[in-house]
């Protein structure tokens, strides 16, 4: 191929007279081409004329033909020592300016929202989506919660030392490639052969009010859903830590579902976001079964990597309720949570004495005799609360909305609301697929300002992983 017939090529793929070009470029693609990657450089600005500019990024590795660009002696670079970019031609000078003052280093007031402004193009020639910078102005126009702040110290046009941090700096991996069926399903992209590279080019104003419309109803639009990528596992967490950060109750989740081990409830607690335990099961044993060496080193193990313990968590009717006060206080536990049953008002005293807090969760009573029992117990002591769990109301054979929390009056009382559900015989299900209720308890205690606990999996058996349990609250979140 020569200049004249890349010329051409690129004029019928779109490229008119006096467009705003932004080139990303892999030379591989174009050979053979008579006159090297100087040559493609010049169908571009022959493409464009005169009235027309061509910019391409001016970081990283980044091709022999961006290179090229940036050696010519008119190349006009955007000064910014992060996404800076060099263009050619008349608006060269104005999409680059103050790129270094902008608050990120793709939104507003840099080259890739300048772009948008001035109706540009994006041009991705023998490369793919994985390239295509102004994607990064995306998520930080969206300002997304897994992004971070980036420093540098550098020179600035007037030859000042300074140093600047720039918010929503983009991460490693994305799965921008991913994102372009939705580009080709909209018909705002290009695709064409030319030489031997596939060139694609779309219209950034386009590209900025779809790829906008998906981000805000999906915040992870850009991240891959590969499990074993560390990368996206990560970011996804931080969404959800975000979204739960959002909600005035706290999350917690119980252990058993967290793992077997310790350092696999971390891992798996830090891949869903979560940083709160709730303690029932280490290894198959009960917490409250535990030496208070054992159950200390567990807590310490927990807190070193961020995450708190929300209770220590029983199944059964302790024979002397003092002696799990006294674990949990030597293990550095705030709060018990017991089955509701006859040694409570017992449970309270020691609670008291120890100054710790306690909650109860109903254990196969109605809600009115839950309630009754309950507050008899707790009478005087303000850090006690009851514990809603929704597959121990079915098993009372009562609608655990509809009756157990209207008729119990749980709102005054309730601290924590167990996130499991079962069916009428008994079958742990998913949560909202059994007869617990989950969605319209969860709902109206949002709607009534819930600020305790809400635990995954607590008090129950959970068919499925946590990252499914924090999967199945997303969904009920997301449609209330
Ligand atoms: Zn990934």
């Amino acid at each position: 191929m020569n200049k004249k017939e890349l010329t051409a090529a690129l004029k019928k793929l779109g490229i008119k007279r006096g467009s705003i070009v932004m080139l990303h470029s892999s030379y591989v693609g174009m050979e053979p081409m008579d006159g090297g990657p100087d040559a493609v450089v010049d169908a571009f600005l022959d493409a464009v004329g005169p009235t027309g500019t061509l910019m391409v990024p001016a970081f990283g590795s980044l091709g022999i033909i961006a290179e090229k660009v940036k050696a010519r002696p008119n190349a006009v670079f955007s000064p910014c020592p992060r996404g800076t970019i060099a263009a050619i031609g008349p608006k060269a000078e104005e999409i680059g300016r103050d790129h270094w003052k902008a608050p990120t280093a793709h939104g507003e007031g840099t080259p890739f929202t300048r772009l948008r402004d001035l109706d540009g193009y994006i041009c991705l020639l023998g490369v793919d989506q994985d390239r295509n910078t102004t994607l990064h102005s995306i998520e930080a126009l969206l300002e997304l919660p897994y992004l971070n702040d980036t420093t540098a110290t550098f020179k600035t046009p007037d030859g000042k030392e300074r140093t600047k941090t720039w918010k929503y700096y983009p991460g490693p991996h994305r799965d921008f490639i991913g994102l372009e069926h939705y580009m080709r399903h909209e018909g705002i992209i290009k695709i064409e052969r030319i030489n031997n590279a596939m060139v694609r080019l779309m219209r950034v104003r386009d590209l900025f009010d779809l790829m906008l419309e998906i981000g805000e109803h999906d915040p992870a639009f850009a991240l891959c859903d590969n499990p074993a990528c560390a990368d996206c596992v990560k970011q996804r967490a931080a969404i959800y830590a975000d979204m739960i950060s959002k909600e005035l109750f706290k999350l917690t989740a119980s252990s058993r579902l967290a793992g077997r081990y310790v350092p696999e409830m971390i891992e798996n607690l830090k891949a869903a976001g979560i940083s709160n335990i709730e303690l029932d099961y280490i290894q198959g044993k009960a917490c409250a079964k535990m030496s208070v060496d054992k159950l200390k080193k567990a807590v310490g193990e927990f807190a070193e990597e961020g995450i708190a313990v929300s209770a220590l968590r029983l199944f059964y009717l302790p024979e002397t309720p003092a002696d799990v006060v006294k674990l949990a206080k030597g293990a550095g536990i705030k709060r018990i949570i017991f089955p509701l049953g006859e040694n409570a008002a017992e449970a309270v005293a020691a609670a008291k004495a120890a100054k710790i807090a306690v909650a109860f969760a109903n254990n196969g009573q109605g809600g009115i005799l839950a309630a009754k029992t309950f507050k008899e117990a707790a009478a005087g002591y303000k850090a006690a609360s009851f514990a809603l769990n929704p597959p121990g109301f079915v098993r009372a054979t009562e609608f655990p909305f509809l009756t157990s929390y209207k008729k119990g009056r749980m709102v005054r009382i309730c601290g924590q609301l167990d996130l499991a559900d079962a069916t009428w015989d008994g079958c742990a299900t998913r949560l909202a697929q059994g007869n617990g209720e989950v969605k319209e308890l969860l709902s109206i205690l949002r709607c009534e300002t819930f600020s305790g606990w809400v635990c995954l999996g607590g008090g129950a058996a959970y068919p499925g992983s946590l990252s499914d349990a924090a999967n199945d609250l997303t969904r009920l979140l997301e449609n209330m």
